[in-house]
């Protein structure tokens, strides 16, 4: 687990004949390495920070049991920490809710979202059996509704009819009432992304929210956001309040460090991880496998 730090933290405590509890210095010294690690994978500072508070509260002190090495035991304790702050348990989508079950998706542009939602749609098509509504509301990109239908046409799920001219909250309306009357399970709604944050963004989303009224409202984000993941999550969690994140691009070589990021400052759960461009890449989130990323 973690070679690379394992291999730095070994070196640390060699120099060190002390065994039993760890020392207040024996950890400060770990420490130093495991914020740079943090740092490198992009975990944001205030993030990192609190994080290896945590982590030396818990270590030091702590017996080193005889079978491994001090390295190893704050390895393991680092490890620990880390799941718990990610989030131990894979929570699913929520389904539990009277049909038509809304689902919003929200993100910056190029987040992958019209991708993530096609992919959640034929997730929720073939694996539990839900008649899915998708519904574009991007008025912005011409292509983005044409998009979604196309995607609809691979997956085998139906999309909503395109009609020129209306408004995300006409098309969202339009989208719920199609979705009641016809007896679909559920819906989902494509929003609109920005190049970044800003206010018609977050007043839009907050329209479509009050129209659509979603049962989940998730966050596409794209696993290779650096410092900006803070504010990207805090915002939208302030402004529209998510249930969840989406983080896809978890098949670059990026060390997800804003996965940490994200889940901390709104302690909203990482439901699923995008794995590349075709749309059986949609994978359950595995705090692990995050974990030996972002430690190395
Ligand atoms: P949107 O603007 O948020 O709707 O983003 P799109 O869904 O149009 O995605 C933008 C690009 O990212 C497309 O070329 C997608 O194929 C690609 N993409 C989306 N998710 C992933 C992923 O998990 N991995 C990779 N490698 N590419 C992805």
């Amino acid at each position: 687990m973690f070679e690379g730090l394992s291999e730095k933290l070994a070196g640390i405590f060699d120099q060190l004949t002390r065994r039993g509890a760890l020392s207040e210095e024996d950890v400060n010294a770990a420490m130093r390495e495991v914020r740079r690690a943090l740092l490198e994978a992009d975990v944001a500072l205030d993030v990192a920070r609190t994080f290896i508070e945590k982590a030396k509260a818990r270590a030091v002190g702590a017996e080193v049991v005889k079978s491994i090495s001090p390295g190893q035991m704050v390895v393991k304790i680092v490890n620990d920490v880390l799941i718990e702050t990610l989030g131990s348990d894979a929570e699913p989508i929520d389904l539990n809710a009277a049909p038509p079950i809304a689902i919003m998706m929200v993100g910056l542009q190029g987040a992958g979202k019209t991708t993530t939602t096609a992919k959640i749609a034929k997730r929720l098509t073939e694996r539990f059996k839900k008649r899915v509504l998708m519904a574009s509301l991007d008025v912005k990109r011409p292509a983005a509704q044409e998009q979604l239908a196309i995607l609809g046409r691979q997956v085998g799920v139906e999309t909503l009819p395109i009609i020129a001219g209306q408004t995300p909250v006409q098309i969202a309306r339009r989208a719920e009432e199609a979705a009641r009357l016809q007896g679909y399970d559920v819906v989902m709604f494509d929003t609109a992304g920005r190049t970044h944050i800003d206010e018609p963004l977050m007043a839009e989303m907050a329209e479509i929210k009050a129209a659509a009224k979603p049962h989940e409202i998730l966050l596409v984000a794209d696993a290779l956001t650096g410092q900006d993941a803070v504010n990207l999550a805090k915002n939208f969690d302030d402004r529209v309040g998510i249930t969840g994140i989406v983080l896809t691009r978890v098949d670059g070589d990026g060390r997800g460090g804003a996965a940490l990021s994200m889940r901390a400052v709104t302690g909203k759960p990482i439901k699923l991880i995008g794995t590349g461009e075709k749309m059986e890449a949609l994978d359950d989130f595995h705090p692990q496998r995050i974990a030996n990323r972002i430690l190395g």
